[in-house]
């Protein structure tokens, strides 16, 4: 049954990493009516991930991949830049460390990709593997949290350093985080770079269409199609890899959430300010209070980012005052680690959205007879979402890949009860975990 896509990303053209890059063109929209053998619908990093691996699957296959704005200015160009090798299991049970022992499989596997992606196409993005610090705020959460992530890296013989305050003061410039574990194999890099190279970088087999909204679908017939404003698409299959708008698709309506994150960076620090941080020349940290934590790097050109703020945002759309606020809380969040930098202001604030499960499992898998979705990244999704784009080729093109049952095995996205009751339950939810985990901001 054909049905109209209900709500389109929505490009505020705010989005910092690419305000850094120079000016780039996009692929010309789709026009006219193309048939094609596949069409994956999405070009971030699991559209992107599926469009290449279904070319290497099928060199003589026709694939169209449709985007509705611009590579690089939704959520994977507006990312914080961590391709996260690790997963942050927060068990210690038998069965949290084995699915941990899966997902650090499909990380490597990723991050290799990646890496020689990165490498074979010389795509600038400031790629480089700082490592990463999982850090706490709280003597609690160290306790805690840190303490159970270090017991999961030892049993995942994954090496790490324990860093106490005074170790980070000399490493970060600041004495705001009262422990952290360090591990290396974490990638840091512009993630608006990185999505525009790996897009530009398709082989010729691969046809993108920028500022293409897909506006009506039918998933359901023999042959899936997809209508634009100027332009139609029917294909043998289809890949849906569209995260967060998976649900205006109709799809997954029932299993993720669309949660919003508001992200900044400060114009570049200045030789004394530099100065008066840490001795490692970049770096980035990430909570181990996921969800009320801040993330924040130092870029190579010298610039603090920091990302904060998780909600619940159903309708994929959000106010001026709560941007106002969320910027706000940024400077503030910053100028508290980092007082001795002086008056420090912000030079790019923006926003983007993920998709999360209340059980952090993917929504993946065949949605109607020829049609596949790759979704609901809960975070991470530079390296998770590429492995979920690559498998979901792997699953439409028939290939066997063990990687799947490792994919599989996180198991799919927890049934949700229907909005407005949602509405109720998340909200308040998410509202009690930021108020729970705020000495953790
Ligand atoms: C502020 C922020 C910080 C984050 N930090 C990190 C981090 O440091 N590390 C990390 O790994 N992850 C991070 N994430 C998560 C990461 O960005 C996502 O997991 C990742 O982008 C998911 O990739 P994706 O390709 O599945 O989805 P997306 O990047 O959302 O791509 C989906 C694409 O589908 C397109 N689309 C939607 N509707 C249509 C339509 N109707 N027609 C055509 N195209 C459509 C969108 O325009 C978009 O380009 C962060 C996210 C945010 C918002």
């Amino acid at each position: 049954m054909p049905r109209l896509v209900d709500r389109l990303p929505a490009d505020d053209r705010t989005n910092g990493w690419s305000a850094l890059l120079p000016a780039r063109l996009p692929s010309a929209p789709l026009q006219g009516d193309l048939d094609v053998d596949w069409v994956v619908v999405g070009a971030g990093y699991a559209g992107v991930a599926a469009a290449r691996q279904l070319a290497r699957l099928q060199p003589s296959a026709s694939i169209a991949l449709i985007e509705a704005g611009v590579v690089g200015e939704n959520a994977s160009g507006r990312n914080s830049g961590f391709a996260i090798d690790l997963p942050h299991t927060p068990g210690t049970s038998a069965e949290a460390t084995e699915q941990g022992r899966r997902a650090i499989r499909i990380g490597h596997f990723a991050l290799n990709e990646l890496d020689g992606l990165v490498k074979e196409h010389a795509i600038a993005c400031d790629w480089e593997k700082s490592g990463r610090y999982h850090v706490a705020v709280t003597h609690e959460v160290a306790a805690q949290t840190l303490k159970n992530y270090a017991a999961n890296l030892d049993t995942w013989k994954e090496p790490y350093e324990w860093l106490d305050q005074k170790k980070l003061q000399d490493r970060l410039g600041t004495n705001y985080y009262r422990a952290a574990i360090y591990t290396p194999g974490t990638y840091l890099l512009n993630p608006a770079a990185l999505i525009r190279g790996l897009a530009d970088s398709l082989p010729a087999q691969v046809q993108l269409f920028e500022n293409s909204p897909a506006i009506e679908v039918d998933l359901d017939g023999p042959s899936p199609l997809v209508r634009t404003a100027l332009g139609r698409i029917r294909a043998r299959k289809l890949i849906l890899a569209v995260n967060a708008y998976s649900q205006s698709f109709g799809v997954y309506r029932e299993r993720q959430m669309p949660i919003l994150l508001f992200a900044s960076l400060t114009p570049t620090l200045t030789e004394s300010q530099v100065a008066m941080l840490g001795t490692d020349h970049t770096w980035g940290v990430t909570p181990a209070e996921s969800i009320a934590g801040s993330t924040l790097r130092l870029t190579r050109d010298r610039r603090l980012m920091i990302r904060q703020g998780f909600e619940y945002s159903p309708t994929l759309r959000t106010t001026e005052e709560r941007r106002t606020k969320a910027k706000a809380m940024n400077l503030g969040l910053l100028r508290r680690r980092f007082p001795q930098l002086g008056d420090m202001g912000l030079e790019h604030f923006w926003m983007g959205w993920l998709a999360v499960s209340r059980n952090h499992a993917p929504a993946f898998g065949q949605i109607a007879a020829n049609a596949f979705a790759a979704s609901c990244c809960n975070g991470s999704g530079i390296v998770r979402h590429t492995a979920a784009g690559m498998l979901i080729a792997d699953v439409a093109a028939g290939r066997e890949n063990p990687l799947i049952a490792d994919f599989l095995a996180q198991g799919t996205a927890d049934y949700i009860p229907p909005r407005p009751l949602r509405d109720i339950g998340v909200g308040l939810t998410m509202m009690w975990d930021m108020w729970r985990g705020r000495a953790e901001r």
